[in-house]
């Protein structure tokens, strides 16, 4: 996101430093960069190690275990095999010492096998609980790193593909990635083990083996880079497609969508979208298997041939038969365990290109921080605020919405701020709350600038009500008490915040009162409240905290005048000692305020009290006018339509 130094970008500028230079200078280049690449693998490998070592590390322990056992394993079954079949042939021939041998032999095989079964069974349940384990801890990680990051971050595509991409691939990725590490270790010491027992007979065939499986390797990794880039260009789409099935089923929008019929044209969206993502894997997935199907015919007249080999050196004497299911036995071995290293060295590298995705998410800064080393802690009671030439534009825009905006605030008095749709309103609430900080000035808080407090401290002084306030599926009590989770729930305290904003007379109402579950998303007796019931919890909320500034953010939208002032009234007493902010493009609820702010187009235009800027006859006096005429005029109509 912020963080602008992509690998991409980084491979463009060395690649133009190298056009200018020499040859040597262009090796040193490819070196540095390899170099480079093999630096971030395996850092990216640590990283897993130290995700899976933090889950638990008896996880960690038991893949090790794992990792030598399958390697040391397969190389005793081959001896034990090759000696059985050596020791009935010598029977056969009359040269053996006794049927004792075989007996011990077989007896040594089937022991081999129930152990072996044994440690397997064990082992898929350690695998299956541990990826649990691990895929929660990361998704834990990411809650809590989610917790920490700028709402700065929420306005950007780019933030929420990056999220996507971490919390996609947090369910499995990891712990396969490790897997695959240390099932890498068991079959290189399965390949070096088997290596050694077929030199004996030729030096060439591991060789030849080997060398035929490198361009399988190579269409192996290409691809799996291929693949994650794809993964990560497609990750909007991706989304796009969870959007779409999450509107068909969203509680909120599911009336919207059934009455505009807009559920099949989501569906055909996402299957359309889901055709394009498809189209460009299928691709992908049959480049690469054309590949692998032409490399395969490769390899097996190859090992064909070294088999014929084998059979030869058999068949005039010069091997014993055991010796024959041994060599070919470890030709098939090295030839498998080559194409398992591949393949598993190339899930690694794709496992560490995608946790490349969740080290990103959780290496995102965070700005809004306290810009000194020792935040200062804010004072409770009385507050002045102050902004001085402030001016903000939204992260990834260009356009002003707040342009040198400076007005000043003293304690305890009722601030309403007016303007219509887009003026800048809420924007302005949002840098006042440092839910983002100013692009240009200063917002002063009792005289000192809000990035030098503690954070947490100042958001504390802030009672505040959006316009898109929370509905939590939580208990009536629990939606009251967020407004100051710090305290807990005080049983005293929630009442009496639900008394002052006109809560208490529908909760007592409620089949469980204050326990009372909300919304049926969870509980079968969870209870969906009405709009204006819900809004009335949301300024208990509001009051629930004793924060020092009140801030209502248009919550009232949806009350007709009456009851919007009844609201305004109630909060501007209950607050009256407290420094209290209105935000509303209804005018009549400005009429008793200290102050009033006109924003248009992201400038203050106006600023007095009703009456002052009435006598301006300005832009309040318009927009007030205006819409006292509409009132009046819907007024009458109503009362002719109740006559
Ligand atoms: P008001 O509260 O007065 O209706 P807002 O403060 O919500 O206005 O919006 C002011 C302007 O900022 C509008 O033009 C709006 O489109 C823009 N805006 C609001 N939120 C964002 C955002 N998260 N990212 C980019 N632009 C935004």
């Amino acid at each position: 996101m912020r963080d602008g130094t992509e690998n991409g970008s980084s491979d463009v500028k060395t690649a133009s430093k190298n056009k200018r230079g020499d040859l040597p200078e262009k090796g040193t280049g490819a070196i540095s960069r390899a170099l480079k690449a093999l630096g971030g693998f395996f850092y990216r490998l640590f990283y897993v190690v130290l995700l899976v070592w933090e889950t638990k590390p008896l996880i960690l322990f038991a893949m090790v275990f794992m990792s030598v056992f399958n390697g040391v394993m397969p190389i005793l079954s081959a001896f034990i095999s090759a000696s059985l079949i050596n020791a009935l042939v010598e029977g056969i021939t009359g040269a053996g010492d006794g049927f004792g041998n075989v007996i011990g032999l077989l007896v040594l095989q089937f022991g081999y096998i129930i152990l072996s079964n044994m440690v397997k069974k064990i082992n898929q349940a350690i695998n299956r609980t541990s990826n649990e384990l691990v895929a929660n801890h990361i998704k834990t990680k990411i809650i809590k790193k989610a917790k920490t990051l700028d709402l700065r971050d929420f306005d950007l595509p780019d933030f929420y593909s990056k999220l996507e991409n971490a919390n996609k691939e947090a369910g499995y990725r990891p712990l396969n990635s490790l897997a695959s590490t240390f099932s890498m270790f068991s079959t290189i010491i399965s390949i070096v083990s088997f290596i050694v027992i077929i030199s004996a007979v030729s030096v060439w065939a591991p060789i030849i083996i080997i060398a035929i499986s490198l361009p399988s390797a190579a269409v192996n990794f290409i691809y799996k880079k291929k693949d994650a880039s794809f993964m990560r260009k497609n990750s909007k789409q991706r989304r796009q497609m969870d959007y779409y099935s999450q509107l068909i089923v969203n509680k909120d929008l599911v009336k919207e969508v059934r009455i505009y019929g807009l559920a099949d044209l989501l569906i055909d969206k996402f299957s359309r979208t889901f055709r394009k993502y498809y189209t460009g894997l299928k691709k992908l997935v049959l480049q690469e298997t054309f590949w692998h199907l032409g490399l395969s015919v490769i390899s097996s007249v190859a090992n064909c041939l070294i088999f014929l080999y084998i059979a030869q050196k058999t068949y005039y004497g010069e091997l014993q038969l055991g010796d024959y299911s041994l060599y070919t036995g470890a030709l098939n071995s090295i030839s498998t365990g080559v194409a398992t290293f591949i393949s598993t060295t190339a899930t690694i590298y794709e496992g560490a290109l995608f946790i490349e995705n969740l080290i990103a998410f959780m290496k995102e800064e965070t700005t809004i921080v306290p810009s000194v080393d020792e935040p200062a802690q804010p004072s409770s009671g009385d507050h002045t605020i102050e902004f001085v030439n402030v001016s903000f534009r939204y992260p990834g825009t260009e356009r002003f919405v707040i342009k040198n905006v400076s007005f000043k605030l003293s304690p305890g008095e009722t601030c309403v701020l007016v303007g219509l749709n887009g003026a800048g309103k809420t924007t302005l609430i949002k840098l006042l709350t440092r839910l983002y900080d100013p692009t240009e000035g200063v917002i002063l808080l009792d005289g000192r600038d809000i990035r030098e407090y503690d954070v947490a401290r100042l958001y504390s002084l802030f009672g505040i009500i959006f316009q898109d306030f929370g509905k939590y599926a939580f208990r009536v009590d629990e939606n009251i008490a967020f407004g100051g989770i710090s305290k807990g729930i005080v049983d005293a305290d929630v009442r009496t915040s639900a008394e002052k904003s006109g809560a208490s007379g529908f909760i007592e109402d409620l089949p469980k009162g204050y326990e009372t579950p909300l919304m049926r998303l969870f509980e079968d007796d969870g209870i969906e409240l009405s709009g204006g019931q819900w809004q009335k919890l949301s300024i208990a909320r509001s009051f629930y905290g004793d924060a020092d500034i009140l801030i209502l953010d248009e919550p009232t939208a949806a009350l007709d005048p009456m009851a919007e002032q009844a609201v305004f009234d109630k909060f501007d007493s209950l607050s009256r000692d407290k420094l209290t902010i209105f935000v509303s493009h209804r005018l009549s609820s400005a009429t008793s305020a200290s102050k009033i702010l006109v924003l248009e187009s992201g400038m203050l235009v106006e600023e007095g009290t009703h009456t002052e800027l009435m006598d301006k006859k300005g832009k309040y006096y318009t927009l007030f006018t205006t819409q006292a005429k509409r009132y009046m005029e819907n007024g009458a109509a109503k009362e002719t339509a109740g006559a």
